[in-house]
């Protein structure tokens, strides 16, 4: 086992992965931009190294600087959390380079899945169901326009290297294909340096249910059941849970094995996650694997009562994974809300400013927070404008709705915009009560719940 890593993160994910390894007995290396010195993840880690000014590209992009912070700290493993290099295969290579366990799948995963394209391509030679669509490398918009044509309207363009909902586009029908197609390559370039799409079926009211995979270096591959996150607000999830409400065993067997075998065809090690459309006709279709932690991995591990951070730290070291399929348990119901900072009199633009007061209700069995932020902290432009995560847990699903209302109510934040209302508002609602989501939800109802 490592007795140091470092964290090549911030916020709450960093904040997480410190404690997980502080129960190991493994010490942690903080890195932090110049506006984050201050910051909760550095108080709480062993040490902290400077890596920059404030701006991602700066600071937490910029592998060099990590890769010094590590050197010079003794790190034997980098944890790159979720975001900035978690998925950069270039910087999985340069770790090995310099003799650091990456704690994350291998290069060649990341790259087999970092776009969507390609993995669409990969998955269909494994035999795993795709949404309907062209993923092909002719991107002539004649060929493009074809596809869609041939798909049916409605179609989805996206990106071929997306992520966080940019470069999507819903097309109604033929004529207005060419100027969409325009937009979302001009976005895709502009977000990702990349101009590639994909055109895909736009499935009518699908749920968003994504398996939570883990595999070793020994061979083991299994499946930690699935999150549905169909509350989502432009294709950006903001309320998860597990298991995925009315799903019958049999198709949640067929959905698991279908991600396990994602995973073995492209060697895959470490915690990963394949997200698939569940359509109105109990159909499910991959759209793209994850190679890393999930901001809404808490819910699986209220169910399960894994740690997640701790397989991953294990894997990375060379263990085997702690128990195999057929002894992974899944107990009640857990629900997870994302509270950013962001403004609803403004179309929930993100926000910035001071959070004067912050207090959460007690966090207990039925109640996690997972927080990266203290009263006097700002919410910047620079990051990510996330202030929490929510987590309940109760025996079934009612319960558990009940617990979320309770825990957003005993929440009280002053000083910035934030999201709390909708999220309460969600909480309180009788369809979602009832457990009548899919991936349109929050459109459809956002005037009622506002
Ligand atoms: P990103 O990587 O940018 O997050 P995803 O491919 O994961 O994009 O899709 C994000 C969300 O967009 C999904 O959860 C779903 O709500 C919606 N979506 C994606 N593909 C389709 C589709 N073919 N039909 C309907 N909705 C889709």
């Amino acid at each position: 086992m490592f007795s140091k890593i470092l964290i090549a993160n911030r916020g709450e994910i960093a904040c997480r992965i410190i404690r997980t390894a502080r129960r190991l007995g493994i010490a942690t290396v903080a890195v932090h931009s110049d506006a984050d010195a201050g910051s909760a993840h550095v108080a709480l880690a062993d040490e902290a190294w400077a890596i920059g000014p404030a701006p991602s590209r700066d600071s937490y992009l910029r592998a060099e600087a990590i890769l010094a912070a590590a050197r010079a700290s003794g790190a034997e493993a980098i944890h790159p959390g979720y975001g900035f290099l978690s998925e950069n295969a270039d910087f999985a290579e340069a770790c090995a380079r310099e003799g650091l366990v990456f704690i994350g799948p291998p290069p060649s995963a990341i790259r087999a899945m970092g776009g969507k394209s390609e993995a669409k391509a990969l998955m269909e030679r494994a035999g795993v169901p795709l949404v309907p669509g062209y993923h092909g490398a002719d991107q002539d918009p004649d060929r493009l326009a074809a596809a869609a044509a041939e798909i049916g309207f409605p179609v989805l363009i996206k990106a071929s290297a997306g992520g966080g909902g940019k470069g999507m586009r819903v097309v109604d029908s033929a004529d207005t294909f060419a100027a969409q197609l325009a937009a979302a390559r001009r976005e895709a370039a502009a977000a990702f340096g990349d101009e590639r799409v994909l055109v895909e079926k736009y499935l009518t009211r699908p749920r968003h249910v994504e398996i939570q995979v883990f595999a070793d270096s020994h061979g083991n591959a299994l499946s930690l059941f699935e999150r549905d996150c169909s509350i989502q607000r432009r294709h950006q999830k903001v309320v998860e849970e597990a298991p995925a409400p009315g799903l019958d065993d049999d198709l949640r067997r067929r959905m698991g094995e279908a991600a396990v075998a994602a995973a073995r065809a492209i060697g895959y090690v470490g915690a990963g996650t394949v997200e698939f459309l569940l359509g109105a006709d109990g159909g499910f279709y991959f759209m793209e694997m994850n190679t890393r932690l999930q901001v809404e991995h808490p819910v699986t591990e209220m169910i399960t009562g894994l740690d997640l951070v701790e397989w991953q730290v294990r894997v990375a070291a060379g263990e085997p994974m702690p128990c195999r399929q057929d002894e992974v348990r899944r107990d009640g119901a857990a629900i997870e809300v994302r509270l950013y900072a962001e403004d609803p009199a403004r179309g929930f633009l993100p926000a910035t400013g001071r959070i004067a007061h912050l207090r959460f209700p007690a966090p207990g069995p039925n109640l996690r927070i997972d927080s990266g932020v203290r009263a006097g902290d700002a919410i910047t432009v620079h990051y990510d404008p996330m202030i929490a995560k929510l987590i309940v847990w109760d025996r079934d699903r009612a319960s558990a709705v009940r617990r979320l209302r309770a825990a957003l109510a005993a929440t009280e934040l002053v000083g910035l915009a934030t999201n709390l209302d909708l999220l309460a508002a969600i909480a309180d609602d009788p369809a979602f009560a009832a457990a009548e989501i899919d991936t349109g939800f929050l459109d459809r109802h956002l005037a009622r719940l506002l």
